[in-house]
């Protein structure tokens, strides 16, 4: 009997044990970054489920076909100099999980030109050909109507509120040429599609079909990986100014636009307040996997020239990742958005890091590997508004 009691006891006791170090352990991991945010934790991370190929309307291709082809695209890097030792590891991983397979062209651009070092250790790299392009000046710098004393002031009061880089010239012209200049530069002219890599970015999975054939041959526009709340601050009239657009020209909205996405309310009423209207979520541009026709059509050409006439790049801190996922969001049958959740991919803080044999070196279903960042994904409410198709 004593023996059976204390036995009890003992069991008792080590269960509460392993459960104590089972919490322990996870919640010095933060067991809510796993769960990215409601309706996931309902419905299970999207990510968690075993992810392979997408399905896909042709055959994939592979560079293992006979009589494999590839498209007109190119990867394409806004990167400086001294950014060389960041990018490195970058294309090496870009190269290791597609490019060496399917061997597209690398274009390199920079407001200076690339130094000889740049271009040698860049070389080695890959057997891909290789542009090295200089930014036409009048591309980069502001338009003759921004002031630059306005944009002195405005930037201090942006400073105060705790936007990151407003003061930073050199930021808000990257901005504004990723969001309007980057499909027109000389080069960028000659290819349809573009893979946009960054410095400091990780690719986690093997992707073993041509990305760019996958979006020709399902009809898809634009492929992102992670889905962000944006800083209300750095935007606060990019939404009323897109309203004027609009005003102009309802005829550009697409009837299956994903315009709940954009304007969602209920999630962050905050962010939507002191966006005058916008949700801020956005796709996070510096992964981007997308077809310059949509840039270059007559719609989005006429936006952007609205908005680079009201000044917003400079006297806001407007980024290219809400300009074009506003623009997406409006004039896109958001069907033709892809979710690449079969790319496992990393800029600090966030993931996107699907459970599949075809990965390593990230945790399936993390977002970020900070502190407190899980009410930032917006990913929940994407799925929620958007048609998008699920092709995992
Ligand atoms: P963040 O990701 O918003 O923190 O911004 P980054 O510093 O990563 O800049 C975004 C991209 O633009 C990166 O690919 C940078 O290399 C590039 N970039 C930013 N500013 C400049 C610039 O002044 N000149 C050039 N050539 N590239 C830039
Ligand atoms: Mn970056």
């Amino acid at each position: 009997m004593i023996r059976s009691h204390t036995l009890k006891i003992a069991l008792v006791a080590a269960t509460i044990t392993t459960f104590i170090i089972i919490y322990s352990c996870l919640s010095s991991i933060e067991i809510d970054k796993w769960i990215p945010t409601y309706p996931y934790y309902i419905s299970g991370n999207p990510l968690m489920k075993n992810i392979g190929e997408p399905r896909s309307a042709q055959p994939l291709h592979r560079n293992t076909d006979e009589n494999y082809e590839r498209t007109n695209a190119t990867l394409l890097s806004l990167v400086r100099n001294e950014e060389l030792e960041d990018l490195i590891p970058s294309i090496m991983e870009v190269e290791a999980t597609f490019n060496s397979k399917f061997n597209y062209p690398w274009t390199f651009i920079n407001d200076v030109p690339f130094t000889e070092e740049f271009k040698k250790r860049t070389r080695q790299l890959t057997k891909a050909k290789i542009n090295y392009e200089v930014i036409p000046t009048e591309q980069w710098v502001e338009p003759a109507w921004i002031d630059e004393s306005l944009f002195n002031a405005s930037s201090r009061a942006l400073e105060k509120q705790g936007v990151q880089y407003s003061s930073m010239i050199s930021y808000h012209r990257m901005c504004r040429w990723n969001s309007g200049m980057f499909y027109k530069h000389p080069r960028m002219l000659q290819y349809r599609w573009y893979w946009r890599v960054e410095p400091k970015t990780h690719y986690f999975c093997q992707i073993d079909y041509d990305v760019f054939r996958f979006m020709e041959d399902n009809n898809k526009t634009y492929g992102f990986v992670i889905n962000l709340y944006d800083s209300p601050e750095s935007i606060k009239t990019l939404w009323p100014v897109t309203m004027d657009f609009v005003a102009q020209h309802p005829e550009y909205v697409h009837p299956n636009s994903a315009i709940g996405w954009l304007t969602d309310a209920k999630k962050r009423p905050n962010h939507n307040a002191k966006a005058n209207g916008y949700s801020t979520c956005h796709f996070w541009s510096n992964f981007e996997i997308g077809d310059m026709n949509f840039w270059r059509s007559q719609a989005y050409e006429e936006y952007f020239n609205h908005l680079d006439r009201d000044g917003g790049f400079f006297y806001e801190r407007w980024g290219d990742a809400p300009v074009h996922s506003v623009a997406l969001g409006l004039f896109e049958d958001s069907n033709k958005i892809h979710w690449f959740k079969d790319i496992g991919y990393q800029h600090i803080p966030y993931f996107n890091c699907p459970n599949s044999n075809k990965c390593s070196g990230c945790i399936p279903g993390l977002h970020s590997d900070g502190t407190g960042l899980s009410p930032e994904n917006c990913m929940s409410n994407w799925l929620k508004y958007s048609q998008m198709e699920d092709l995992y």
